[in-house]
């Protein structure tokens, strides 16, 4: 039997990026995808001739000298892919139905921006900005320092952002609009630590930028760089097990009886679905108990929307509505009130940028509201979860056009997504946005790391470190660190 140097189990981004850094170092790499589409949450999907994303609707500091440029050029993608870079005067707008507030691009620009409204904030917004910056160049993998081996800032991993943005600002609706664009981290008031509130706006305000024509492109090209470096990709294949030899993993089987045979396996997956993988008594109960207890971040009820042609201007920014001033709504948001907030953003298509084809609506949804069809699966869950879904897309439409009021002649069709869409097409526990939440009261144990009690047995993606793809672009380097020493990785992505 074929015996791969490194078997990847899933091929979202986390699963192509080690196939990537690996089988370009010449390790032979297999990818094993339990879907027919690669990308999990970078998948995308068409409609009516629009193409719709599902879990990477913008991403950040793809600027000359920033720092996914530096990784996008290492992996062979920026030439390649159609870049769009979201308005530098205000690529994020954070409306509370009284006003609406930019976020500008560049550290000077987004102080000066906001200082406009909040002129006695001045100094609280640069110690703010400072601050997040240091938070990320104290991490080897953001400035590809070779000195450096932080691959966390662990001065910030016991600081909640919300307390620390709190401590640098004093007025109540700037320290609201900081956190406006929280959604991106499903952001907790009393769990999420500082330093995945820093690295993300840190890199968004730095530069915003939307992936044109679909972000299926990125992952086409990872695809296709691991086939050029002689590495496998098996698709439509669940590994369903691992069998262990000699106390380390030997093998994945997967569900049509192959197995797949390796030195290394690295896991793209939840934590947990690991649990199941192995026999009972493989994994020390502890462990088990410590990886069952890990809390996940809040799922995401996502509007798809087909505009009429011409009917719809694009807008090059991304729109954050609240219904009230308290942005920390992820982890409690009232039922009743439903949705307290939401993201509309359009989906830029290489085209066209005068009118928008298609865009999108997001709102969290706990796991609770779809529970009763917990046992269905996409496509056959029945007429009711229909019905559910509809009545959630028009009152979600309604709050909508409370901002726009137009938007419902704009629209010629819609689709939706739940929770439960994202469970069974990314294999998340319980439709988790994010997966593992990280929580600044319990630092170390949320933080999954990627080795595991199993030696040749690692993680990556987004449940280890931070997730989006700047989180999990630097999550794959750490866990292919595990196999290559560091620096050198560091040099290679340097040099690139
Ligand atoms: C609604 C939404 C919007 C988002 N928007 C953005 C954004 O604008 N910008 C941004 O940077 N990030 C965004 N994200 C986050 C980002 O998409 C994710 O953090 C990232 O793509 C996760 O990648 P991953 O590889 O860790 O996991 P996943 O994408 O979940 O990949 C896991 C893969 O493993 C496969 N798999 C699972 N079990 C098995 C098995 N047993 N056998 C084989 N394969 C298996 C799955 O099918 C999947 O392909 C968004 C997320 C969501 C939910």
């Amino acid at each position: 039997m074929e015996r791969f140097d490194v078997v990847i189990i899933g091929a979202g981004l986390g699963g192509l990026l080690c196939g990537n850094i690996l089988s370009k170092e010449g390790f032979r790499v297999c990818l094993i995808e339990k879907n027919h589409k690669l990308g999990g949450s970078l998948q995308t999907f068409g409609r009516k001739g629009c193409i719709f994303n599902t879990g990477l609707n913008y991403t950040e500091s793809l600027e000359d000298g920033q720092v996914l440029n530096q990784y996008f050029r290492y992996f062979g993608v920026l030439d390649k892919l159609k870049l769009q870079r979201l308005d530098a005067d205000g690529f994020e707008i954070i409306d509370f139905s009284d006003k609406q507030y930019r976020f500008a691009m560049g550290r000077e620009h987004f102080i000066e921006t906001l200082a406009r409204e909040f002129p006695a904030e001045k100094n609280g917004l640069k110690s703010y900005c400072k601050r997040i910056n240091d938070i990320c160049r104290s991490i080897s993998m953001y400035t590809f320092s070779e000195e450096q081996t932080n691959i966390i800032d662990n001065d910030s991993l016991n600081i909640g952002a919300a307390d620390f943005i709190k401590s640098v600002i004093s007025n109540n609706r700037l320290r609201n609009i900081i956190a406006g664009n929280n959604m991106l981290y499903a952001g907790s008031e009393n769990k999420t630590p500082l330093y995945v509130h820093a690295l993300i706006n840190n890199s968004f305000i730095e530069s915003a930028w939307r992936i044109a024509d679909g972000s299926h492109n990125l992952v086409n090209i990872l695809a296709s760089n691991i086939i050029s470096y002689g590495g496998t990709i098996i698709r439509n294949q669940k590994v369903s097990r691992l069998v262990m030899d000699k106390g380390k993993a030997g093998s994945a089987v997967l569900e049509n009886g192959e197995y797949i045979s390796g030195r290394n396996f690295i896991a793209n997956i939840h934590p947990d679905l690991i649990l199941d993988m192995v026999e009972p008594g493989t994994l020390r109960k502890t462990f088990c108990n410590r990886i069952r207890g890990l809390e996940d971040t809040m799922g995401m009820f996502t509007l798809y929307l087909v505009f009429k042609e011409g009917a719809c201007p694009y807008a090059n920014h991304n729109f954050y509505h609240f219904d009230q001033d308290n942005v920390w709504v992820a982890s409690d948001y009232d039922s009743a009130r439903w949705p307290q907030n939401y993201l509309y953003m359009h989906s830029a298509v290489s085209r066209s940028t005068e009118n928008a084809s298609c865009g999108s609506v997001i709102t969290y949804m706990d796991f609770s509201e779809v529970k009763k069809w917990e046992h269905t699966y996409t496509g056959d869950r029945g007429e009711d979860y229909l019905a559910f879904k509809d009545a959630k897309a028009n009152i979600l439409l309604d709050a909508v056009g409370k901002q726009f009021p137009g938007i419902r002649d704009q629209i010629a069709a819609y689709y939706t997504s739940t929770p439960l869409t994202w469970r069974d097409y990314t294999g998340t526990r319980a439709g988790s946005a994010y997966g593992v939440l990280k929580d600044y009261n319990r630092p170390l144990e949320s933080l999954v790391m990627p080795r595991t009690r199993i030696p040749n047995l690692y993680l990556t993606g987004q449940n280890i470190n931070v997730h989006g793809i700047l989180g999990v672009t630097i999550s794959s380097f750490i866990t292919c660190a595990e196999l290559m020493d560091l620096p050198y990785l560091i040099r290679k992505v340097k040099a690139s």
